[in-house]
């Protein structure tokens, strides 16, 4: 094995990300050196943060021209210069979007295979999808027993479990969704109370017929025009959550505030945002809860997989045009 398949940067996007901005190409792996693992990368994670990271100026992180697509990833040891791993162990980390990662020792974290799919990893027990959710819900967003609670992107990885989350908590949880499908997705699948079709409903009339008395708490994924509908239907005391604003990413020059912001005076309430990384000793309890559900088979989430790293560069235009229900993946050998 001397060559890594990996997905570079070709140019940065200024508006959707499509496959044209990105090259995929075999590149020669240096000899490993003391304290380095090569890993044989099974299933990439695509985040919608992932946009972001393609702007000249990051948000979080950023990926420079011709660099490797900055990803989560989940794989085997398959070759190792450090003491605490072997050939064969199942690991997490930044793997990148590529076949074959080479990275220091420390930068991987050890994972139960036998929970299931490694890729449950990057899903439900994942920091940035199931481990997020469960924050958002349990640290942040705080529904309580009756609460008219709404999720966005709900059909998507982190809205699928951060509404599961709260119906286990006892809220009523509607979620927002585009197309016929995700709404039966969510009702059928998710076991959620309602919900809305964005792409055909008109959201703001139909939480006013859901909600009557408003909505106690909202998980926005999207942010737009769909934040807007939700905070003039916000009730007395009610919170808003800002997990992310996907509809935004596009175009983070000019974003589009809310402009219904002011209901938040009228009806005594508030809006925080949150990242997942700001809640270290939270991610260690999340993940154990969130196992055991995995393991009673208590929580449902969905997979989206495109199979070969070739495919990586439609992933972004896949997750922006809604083509995912769950988790988005590339499969990436
Ligand atoms: P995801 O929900 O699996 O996929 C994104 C979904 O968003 C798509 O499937 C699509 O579903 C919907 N969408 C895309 N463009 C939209 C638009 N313009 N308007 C309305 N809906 C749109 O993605 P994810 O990776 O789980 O991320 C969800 C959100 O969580 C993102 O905002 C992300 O940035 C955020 N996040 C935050 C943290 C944190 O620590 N705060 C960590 C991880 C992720 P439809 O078919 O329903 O349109």
């Amino acid at each position: 094995m001397t060559t890594t398949r990996r997905v570079a940067l070709l140019r940065r996007p200024t508006g959707p990300a499509t496959p044209d901005h990105f090259v995929v190409e075999d590149v020669e792996l240096d000899p490993l050196q003391p304290g380095e693992v090569r890993v044989g990368v099974e299933y990439i994670s695509v985040d919608a943060a992932t946009r972001t990271m393609l702007r000249g100026e990051g948000f979080h992180m950023q990926v420079g021209i011709g660099e490797t697509i900055l990803a989560g990833g989940v794989g085997r040891v398959v070759e190792s210069a450090a003491d605490e791993w072997k050939v064969g162990d199942p690991v997490v980390g930044g793997l990148g979007a590529q076949t074959i990662s080479t990275v220091p020792g420390a930068f991987l974290n050890r994972v139960d295979d036998t929970l299931g799919p490694l890729s449950l990893h990057l899903g439900v027990l994942g920091g940035s999808t199931g481990v997020t959710a469960w924050i958002g819900i349990r640290e942040v967003a705080k529904p309580q027993p009756g609460d008219s609670f709404v999720v966005s992107a709900a059909a998507g990885a982190v809205g699928s479990v951060a509404g599961q989350i709260a119906k286990r908590d006892g809220a009523r949880v509607i979620g927002i969704a585009g197309g016929p499908d995700k709404v039966r997705y969510l009702l059928d699948t998710l076991g959620f109370d309602e919900a809305i079709d964005y792409k055909h409903d008109d959201v703001g009339a139909r939480l006013g017929e859901l909600c009557p008395d408003g909505v106690n708490g909202f998980f926005d994924n999207v942010g737009g025009p769909i934040l807007d509908a939700v905070l003039d239907n916000i009730a007395l005391h009610g919170k808003v959550t800002i997990c992310g604003a996907i509809s935004q990413y596009d175009d983070m020059d000019d974003i589009t505030g809310p402009s219904m912001y002011l209901r938040l005076a009228e009806r005594q309430a508030v809006m925080e945002g949150f990242a997942f990384f700001h809640f270290p000793d939270r991610m260690q309890p999340a993940m154990e809860e969130l196992a055991g559900w995995v393991a009673d088979g208590s929580i449902a989430l969905g997979e989206t997989v495109l199979d070969g790293i070739d495919r990586y560069p439609e992933a972004l235009q896949v997750m922006f045009e809604g083509g995912n229900t769950g988790k988005l993946l590339v499969r990436a050998s």
